[in-house]
């Protein structure tokens, strides 16, 4: 497994492979490696000849108060993580070799970014879109890996692979949890013993929701309360927002009678966390 942070040696290495006929998987991620992140190296080795990760914690998707200087990090662990799964080359770039001085270029996916987290969280859906083109140009993979954890951030790629032409297939992979149901996440780590109690009301609430709509329940209102109401139940638990939205234009419904994306951020003392689930009419 190859370790490489300059866009020159992936650039060669990448060569190497498309002039053998390989093709090319590329999974990319923030780090501190988790078993969320290995199930999209997995069903990148599936598919492809060749497996890239990239892990990189992109200043320019985090908001000025958000937390870009205490994102957790551990190079050292990530590799074993990597090469317990058989990938092929890491690209761990640093901040100033992805963007010189004079940077001045972005990708802004419209609409869909309005929504949900792009609502709270201002440009960082710019970041993301930016950063992950530069991934995508730097790789040339034939398919790329996204998390459905990341709900709207896999509408948001896939809206701007389509419109702006580019050759990768995006791959949606489901949500890998914890035994008790709470999401994986980098993020996770933040947590006191009695937080990570508490985080699993996230999950809880989407259960209850399943439940009501198994028991044919479909006002959003309704549903909606209920959700709010269990989590409010904990007091280390503050909800940033609870949104029931059409799965393809990531606008507010209030009945499920069509593909409908529940998604929720909630606080859990200081550490936003998010989940959702997909509601299929
Ligand atoms: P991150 O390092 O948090 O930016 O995540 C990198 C990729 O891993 C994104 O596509 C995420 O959606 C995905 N991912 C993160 N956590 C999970 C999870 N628990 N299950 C599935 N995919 C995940």
């Amino acid at each position: 497994m190859k370790v490489i942070t300059t866009i020159d040696e992936v650039r060669d290495q990448v060569k190497a492979w498309r002039n053998n006929g390989e093709s090319i998987g590329l999974v990319p991620t923030m780090g501190y490696l988790h078993e969320g992140h290995q199930s999209l190296m997995a069903s990148a080795k599936k598919d492809n000849q060749r497996v890239i990760v990239t892990i990189f914690v992109n200043p320019m998707q985090f908001g000025p108060k958000e937390d870009l200087a205490s994102y957790p990090r551990d190079l050292e662990r990530d590799k074993k993580a990597c090469q317990q799964m058989g990938v092929d080359l890491i690209f761990c770039p640093s901040a100033d070799e992805m963007y010189d001085a004079n940077f001045n270029s972005y990708v802004n996916v419209n609409g869909l970014t309005d929504a949900l987290c792009g609502k709270k969280r201002p440009g960082h859906f710019k970041g993301v879109c930016t950063v992950v083109t530069k991934l995508f140009n730097i790789t040339q993979p034939d398919r790329a890996y996204f998390g459905q954890k990341d709900a709207q951030q896999l509408a948001v790629i896939q809206r701007m692979v389509q419109d702006l032409n580019i050759p990768i297939e995006i791959i949606g992979c489901p949500i890998v949890r914890e035994s008790d149901g709470l999401a994986k996440s980098s993020r996770n780590s933040y947590l006191t013993d009695n937080e990570r109690k508490a985080a699993v009301c996230l999950y809880q609430s989407i259960e209850l929701a399943n439940t009501m709509i198994a028991q044919g329940e479909r006002s959003v209102a309704t549903i909606l309360s209920a959700m709010q109401l269990l989590i409010e139940q904990q007091s280390l638990a503050k909800i940033d927002y609870i949104e029931f939205v059409d799965l393809s234009s990531l606008k507010p419904v209030s009945q499920l009678t069509q593909d409908t994306l529940c998604a929720l951020a909630v606080y859990i003392g200081k550490t936003r966390l998010i989940d959702n689930f997909i509601y299929h009419h």
